[in-house]
């Protein structure tokens, strides 16, 4: 590791303590994890009791690799991602997975304080991460960690995450072209609800694992 990493490494190893430690004083099932390795086995023992697995359509979550593990350990896997699904076909599993034993996702931003921010076009994954399914489980890489306001972390997700979202889905909006978001009128604008998930809800057995890795968009 050079020296530049070395210090990289410090750096963002404090701002995830940080936040972790926002985390946990909002209520939260919180916990540092150095390396994505690391939460690929948390999520696999803690899916030890789910029948069923639902899947956020989380970058983060997708590059785990964790569908064929769990598949392979009997789980009913919940991906509405997966390729040749009608409209309606995905739109039935979005729906399950708002009642499945064990939801996996990532979270757009997080702030040090400990709120977690998203913005969705459906809004499936937002409701998802805070009622409905037993056990949510939100991977957050420290390129999602926001040392500022809820604002700030909206600003983050308009200028580094929503854009390649859209560009990801083949989206025809303004920022798929220019890469800068422009608060469009379009059609097919990704950016429809916001959420703020300022403590834990109280019925929803939350866990946040901020991995000191960047992880998603
Ligand atoms: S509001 Fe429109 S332009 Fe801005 S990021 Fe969302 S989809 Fe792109």
């Amino acid at each position: 590791m050079s020296q530049t990493e070395g210090l990289n490494d410090w750096a963002y190893t404090k701002k995830c303590e940080k936040a972790v430690e926002g985390l946990k004083k909002n209520g939260f099932t919180a916990m540092f994890c150095q390396t994505g390795q690391e939460v690929f086995h948390y999520i696999v023992n803690e899916a030890a009791e789910a029948g069923s697995v639902g899947f956020g359509g989380s970058l983060s979550i997708a590059d785990l690799k964790l569908a064929d593990k769990l598949k392979g350990m009997g789980k009913e896997i919940l991906n509405h991602g997966v390729p040749d699904l009608t409209p309606e076909e995905r739109l039935a599993i979005t729906r399950r997975q708002l009642t499945c034993d064990l939801f996996l996702t990532g979270s757009n931003a997080v702030i040090l304080s400990g709120a977690l921010v998203n913005i969705d076009g459906n809004g499936n994954r937002a409701a998802a991460m805070f009622f409905g399914p037993k056990k949510v489980i939100v991977v957050v890489g420290r390129n999602k960690l926001v040392d500022g306001s809820v604002e700030d972390a909206v600003h983050r997700i308009k200028s580094f995450a929503s854009p390649p979202n859209a560009k990801r889905l083949n989206l025809a909006t303004p920022c798929t072209t220019t890469g800068f978001c422009c608060d469009c009128d379009s059609p097919q604008r990704i950016c429809r609800v916001t959420t703020i998930i300022e403590k834990k809800p109280r019925n929803t057995d939350i866990r946040v694992l901020v991995v000191n890795e960047d992880m998603g968009l």
